[in-house]
């Protein structure tokens, strides 16, 4: 099924269209805007290793999509020094995919498995004493009495990135001696990096004109990015100049992204939980039904910006649209209990 999500400009999750943003991308801890606390540790322990040549200690980032994991772990390997390979969860379908991969690294390494809530369990388990002793297990031959190898591989870093850190299992979790969240960027640090990548891009961006983007780009330097290309095309054919305010805003009202950067699936979804239920609680497989998405999706890539807008709760009964979702939609609030929280106590609506 197609669903709007694919063709989705506010996504945080990687479009066809990010392709060229390579030269966008960060290289060193320097040129990484914001995450201050998560950059300030990592380059504590990036000194140490390299003072004592050795890997870093095994490092897990999390947070949604678009914050920059996959950055971060290209520079991990380029301060310390070393190749960076990448793989995910999903495309180590068996066992010895992963022997493979990690036998082929070199000294001090840094492996990046993307989406590593997704790691099959039957390759978690090689990875645990991989992690641990640097070594894996083969059973050479079939059967019960086949002997086990235990083949020394290379010390080696692995950076495991996940929009779920709760869906890893405590094992893993705990082979990881490094664990950052990533957190949603402030306007002043996404003007900073649509500022940056204009400049990369040598297009015409003055600072309002980042501002407007910024705040409109959901904490998300990917969204950013990806609205800097758009209003571009736009401020050049329409405007004929370069990206202002007044051109950022007609080229983002146009888009339908509005002031939050809410777009028409953010409003969609707020709109039905608040006109067909009331504001809620409704069940997240119910709301994926209303509007024709996954619930994966809505967990990963709506609802966190939502949550840090204020203008929506998860409880154990389901999603809540609090007063200020109404409010931003022009929907008045219902008289009766002024806390949004108060209306998971009632009863169902239907
Ligand atoms: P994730 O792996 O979390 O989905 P990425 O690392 O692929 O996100 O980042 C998405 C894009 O956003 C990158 O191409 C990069 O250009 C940009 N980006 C991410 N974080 C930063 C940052 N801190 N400073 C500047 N640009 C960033």
């Amino acid at each position: 099924m197609e669903t709007d999500y694919e063709n989705r400009m506010m996504t945080g999750d990687p479009l066809p269209e990010d392709d060229g943003d390579n030269p966008l991308r960060p290289r060193t801890l320097r040129e990484y805007i914001g995450q201050t606390k998560a950059k300030e540790n990592l380059s504590i322990y990036i000194d140490a290793a390299r003072q004592r040549r050795e890997a870093l200690d095994h490092v897990l980032l999390y947070g949604p999509p678009g914050l920059g994991k996959t950055t971060l772990a290209g520079i991990i390997a380029n301060e310390l020094g070393v190749n960076f390979r990448i793989t995910s969860g999903p495309a180590l379908e068996r066992a010895g995919d992963l022997a493979a991969l990690l036998n082929s690294l070199d000294p001090g390494d840094v492996l990046l498995i993307d989406e590593i809530h997704r790691l099959p369990r039957t390759v978690e388990e090689v990875l645990y004493p991989a992690m641990e002793d640097f070594t894996i297990d083969i059973v050479s031959g079939k059967g019960n009495g086949a002997p086990t190898i235990h083949l020394p591989l290379p010390r080696f870093t692995l950076v495991g990135a996940t929009t779920r850190a709760g869906q890893l299992s405590a094992p893993l979790r705990d082979r990881f001696g490094v664990v950052l969240r990533l957190e949603m960027y402030s306007p002043d640090e996404l003007s900073a990096i649509v500022l940056r990548s204009a400049s990369i891009l040598g297009v015409p961006c003055d600072e309002e004109g980042a501002r407007e983007i910024a705040s409109r780009s959901r904490g998300t330097p990917r969204i950013a990015n990806r609205l800097l290309k758009r209003v571009r095309d736009f401020a050049q054919v329409i405007g004929g100049g370069p990206v202002t305010r007044q051109s950022a805003r007609q080229a983002l009202d146009r888009m339908e992204i509005d002031e939050l950067g809410l777009d028409l699936v953010d409003r969609r979804m707020l709109r039905a939980m608040i006109e067909h239920y009331n504001g809620g609680p409704v069940g997240l497989e119910t709301l994926a039904a209303v509007i024709g998405e996954e619930s994966v999706t809505i967990e990963d890539v709506y609802e966190p910006y939502l949550m840090q807008l204020g203008f929506i709760n998860r409880t154990p009964r389901g999603r809540v649209a609090l007063p200020a979702a109404w409010q931003h939609l022009g929907i008045p609030y219902p008289a009766g209990p002024s806390d949004g929280q108060m209306t998971f106590d009632v009863g169902p609506d239907k």
